[in-house]
């Protein structure tokens, strides 16, 4: 697309200010919030209560564009994936996930990554772009519509999806700031989590902001020689790095922190390596989310056995570590993050 933003783009504030430019009173800006966000109107002149001139202005400065729903599957456990499509032809990967406690959306914040996890399939194809925030919201709002027609919300956001969020961190902190608004979607902060590869600087920077937004931090080793080889990113930020930064965004935030680790058999599951991580991060309380690997193409990791993940939790557990096993979802589709868009660019569906 041309230079023109999205209304989704907007934060509140920046809002008021845009109105205020442009002789309008602040409460248009609430007017506005709640049919974008509440009402979930698709065009301005739905926006029935502002005058011609104010939807005018907008129209013109103002693209309200949606994301276009290219691909879907559904799993038997009601895990919805899509693949929308931008305005610019590029695609991104979002996740809708049933929980007892309520709806979570998995975002993604960048067409591919550049971090390089020997892991992972959407970094094949290095960065082509950062999203906006208004294409983060938008995401989120595809799925607010989808479970519309089920009378349920978007109750939480995990910023987990292709990408990593700190290094898009202006639009990430914009996208924070207008889903948690209370005049439009209002999802608490508290039920939200972001996770990052460990971009140690941006790590501070988070913190610093006051967010009460629950970080992740996906370690999947428990040392630099074995965490360099599954994540290059660690040869730039270290573990003592990540940790200490870590241990500020919990003293600064009050939040419990979480470190995500992925099972990869044969390779970070052995029993040495469940003593190593707790010694890591019991000194600053974090919980350990384990995930079970699933294999994705062109990839070499193997799944951990059922077995060693047991043994490897309960490891964790005799340690003192508070341990999580991520249930999984979405088994029967594409599950794994960037498999639903590598595989359409496979098929050259879609501009790689
Ligand atoms: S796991 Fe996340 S940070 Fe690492 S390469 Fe993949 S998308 Fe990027």
């Amino acid at each position: 697309m041309g230079e023109q933003t999205r209304l989704y783009d907007l934060t509140y504030d920046r809002l008021v200010a845009w109105l205020a430019a442009h002789g309008e009173p602040a409460y248009r800006a609430k007017q506005i919030f709640h049919w974008l966000y509440v009402r979930r109107v698709r065009s301005l002149t739905e926006m029935t209560d502002l005058p011609k001139r104010l939807r005018e202005a907008l129209a013109a400065q103002f693209l309200l564009d949606d994301l276009t729903e290219l691909a879907r599957q559904t799993s038997r456990d009601g895990t919805v994936k899509l693949l929308l499509g931008l305005s610019d032809g590029h695609a991104v990967e979002t996740v809708v996930m049933r929980h007892r406690y309520g709806n979570s959306v998995c975002v993604t914040t960048q067409v591919g990554c550049r971090i390089g996890c020997t892991f992972c399939a959407s970094t094949l194809g290095g960065l082509k772009r950062n999203l906006t925030a208004g294409e983060i919201v938008a995401q989120v709002l595809h799925a607010q519509r989808l479970l519309d027609e089920e009378g349920a919300r978007v109750s939480h956001i995990v910023v987990m999806g292709i990408g990593e969020p700190f290094e898009n961190f202006d639009a990430l902190v914009d996208f924070l700031n207008i889903v948690s608004d209370p005049r439009g979607l209002d999802i608490g902060e508290r039920h939200i989590t972001v996770s990052t590869s460990g971009i140690v600087p941006r790590i501070y920077d988070f913190a610093d902001l006051g967010l009460k937004v629950r970080l992740a931090i996906s370690l999947h080793a428990p040392t630099d020689e074995l965490r360099s080889r599954l994540m290059p990113i660690n040869k730039k930020y270290p573990l003592t790095d990540v940790m200490a930064a870590a241990r500020y965004y919990v003293e600064k935030t009050r939040r419990r922190i979480s470190f995500e680790y992925a099972l990869f058999g044969g390779v970070n599951d052995r029993p040495e390596h469940a003593r190593l991580l707790a010694e890591r991060v019991r000194p600053i309380f974090a919980l350990v989310n384990l995930i079970p690997f699933n294999p994705v193409p062109k990839r070499p990791y193997v799944r951990t056995p059922r077995e060693d993940i047991v043994r490897f939790k309960r490891l964790l557990e005799e340690e003192g570590v508070v341990v999580t096993l991520r249930r999984e979802h979405g088994t029967d589709i594409d599950a794994a993050c960037g498999q639903l868009r590598a595989r359409h660019h496979d098929q050259s569906f879609l501009p790689k």
